[in-house]
């Protein structure tokens, strides 16, 4: 098997439960390396549990989430994050009493490749720019828009050096020049050999960048595939007209 083919990442068997609601199902699909995987789905289908669970935010009920071979169940947040996988947030988490350089600099300074902090805000500048910060770089991240915040957290988490890259809804809320700038930058990033997971609505990017899909509905896989087989099976589009939430994008 060639290193492209490889499996970098295989969730099998994967469950989570808040108290009765069973929020994720025996979920499982491999994503292969340098490939960008949709994780799509009507809101509160579980996407962004299933992320959650692998990065340990909180533990799993059961299953197995095997990254480059090895089990990362019961392994915690940081222990991840130095195993080369790193995220962004659907909720943003930047820390608002710190500017974004410095914010960005947390991630070299404490990711897989740990640096002092003159080689990380070197490295962070170039980052900031790269997210198209330029010239924000030392505003508070309590000033910056909800936007900006995201390219924060994309900075951030490119900054730790991971091998995969966990987006929750990154793209949402952008207008459509931001939208093709994001697009091409996501496309960018897996060319630098960086493999990608997004949750994401916003269809247009999904067939711009994935190579697969996985479908949830209701904590289950209903479907996957690429994306223009996912999103004309009728089971999915029905699970999004079903909601109140992508459906025009769904019938699109
Ligand atoms: P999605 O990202 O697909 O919109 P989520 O994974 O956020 O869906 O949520 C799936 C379901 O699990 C929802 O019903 C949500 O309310 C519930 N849920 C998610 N996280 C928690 C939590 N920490 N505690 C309790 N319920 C949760
Ligand atoms: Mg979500």
């Amino acid at each position: 098997m060639t290193r492209a083919q490889e499996t970098l990442l295989g969730v099998s068997g994967l469950r989570k439960a808040f108290g009765g609601l069973v929020a994720v199902r025996d979920i499982s699909f491999e994503i292969r390396r340098g490939t960008i995987a949709g994780l799509i789905g009507p809101n509160g289908s579980g996407k962004t549990t299933v992320l959650n669970l692998i990065t340990a935010e909180f533990p799993a009920d059961a299953g197995s989430v095997r990254f480059r071979g090895e089990e990362l169940l019961g392994r915690r947040s940081f222990e991840i994050c130095r195993a080369r996988i790193a995220r962004t947030f659907q909720l943003v988490r930047v820390l608002p009493g710190m500017t974004a350089l410095e914010n960005v600099m947390l991630g070299r300074m404490f990711g897989a490749e740990p640096a002092r902090p003159a080689p990380a805000e070197h490295e962070a500048e170039a980052l900031i720019a790269r997210v198209g910060l330029a010239g924000r770089a030392h505003m508070y991240g309590a000033q910056l828009t909800y936007i900006d915040q995201k390219r924060v957290e994309l900075a951030r988490a490119l900054a730790t050096r991971p091998q995969l890259l966990l987006l929750d809804e990154w793209l949402a809320g952008l207008n459509p020049t931001e939208l093709q700038v994001g697009i091409e930058l996501i496309r960018q990033i897996r060319k630098d050999g960086v493999t990608i997971v997004m949750i994401e609505h916003v269809m247009e990017a999904i067939r711009a960048l994935c190579d697969t899909c996985v479908v949830m509905n209701a904590g289950e896989k209903i479907a996957e595939g690429t994306p223009d087989a996912v999103l004309s099976n009728p089971q999915v589009m029905q699970a999004y007209l079903g909601t109140d939430t992508g459906a025009e994008d769904a019938a699109a």
